[in-house]
């Protein structure tokens, strides 16, 4: 058993990792619960962010750190939100308002020119200076409505559309957005590296 620890408090992230690797000869424990505060995300990218993160895990405790980030990218406001989604309206985590922001800002435009993708990153860092971070990424390209569609999900969901399905990702199952998500598709390649990753330190 390989303990690593997660750098976050978010108990949704705990349970979806813990899940997930619950095969891989992985304990999961969350920073927070080894009294290890959040690192400042001082980066200019979501993988630098992920590293901060894991980097500041994996030295308060002296365990191998996972780390995500995670955001919005908006074509026609050169990526916008980006790093900022959790707050691109100013209170950390308001959804209503940030959905309401992104809709004023994309007043008028047609339904081709609204392009956007979910973007997740989730990295896996043995050790403080480890050199070779497990970078697991993963994108889903969508659009933005005109206005909200469906009741499931948070943040961004009734805003983005998925043009392959015809749904709002908050018009989905659980099931399906976790199968075709940005975050989806990051765990899947996580899942599948990890063990190589890992078998140096045992
Ligand atoms: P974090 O990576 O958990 O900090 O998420 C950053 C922010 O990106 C969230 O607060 C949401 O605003 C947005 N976001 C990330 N993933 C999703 C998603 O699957 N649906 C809707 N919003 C998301």
């Amino acid at each position: 058993m390989t303990r690593l620890v997660l750098a976050s408090g978010n108990p949704g992230k705990l349970a979806e990792l813990r899940a997930l690797l619950a095969d891989a000869g992985v304990e999961l424990v969350a920073q927070s619960d080894l009294g290890v505060d959040d690192a400042e995300e001082t980066g200019l990218s979501f993988v630098e962010n992920a590293l901060l993160k894991a980097r500041h895990a994996a030295r308060a405790t002296g365990l191998p750190a996972l780390a995500d980030d995670s955001g919005l990218c908006v074509d026609a406001l050169g990526g916008a939100p980006g790093l900022y989604s959790a707050r691109y309206a100013g209170g950390h985590g308001d959804s209503a308002a940030n959905n309401a922001k992104l809709l004023r800002e994309l007043e008028g435009l047609q339904p081709e020119r609204r392009g956007a993708h979910f973007h997740a990153v989730i990295v896996l860092l043995r050790h403080p200076e480890d050199p070779q971070p497990l970078v697991a990424e993963g994108v889903w390209p969508g659009s933005i409505l005109d206005a909200p569609r469906g009741e499931g999900g948070f943040g961004y969901d009734p805003l983005f559309l998925d043009p392959e399905h015809g749904h709002s990702a908050a018009e989905m199952e659980p099931a399906l957005k976790n199968r075709i998500s940005h975050r989806g598709r990051a765990l899947a390649q996580l899942r599948q590296r990890l063990p190589d990753a890992l078998a140096a330190l045992r």
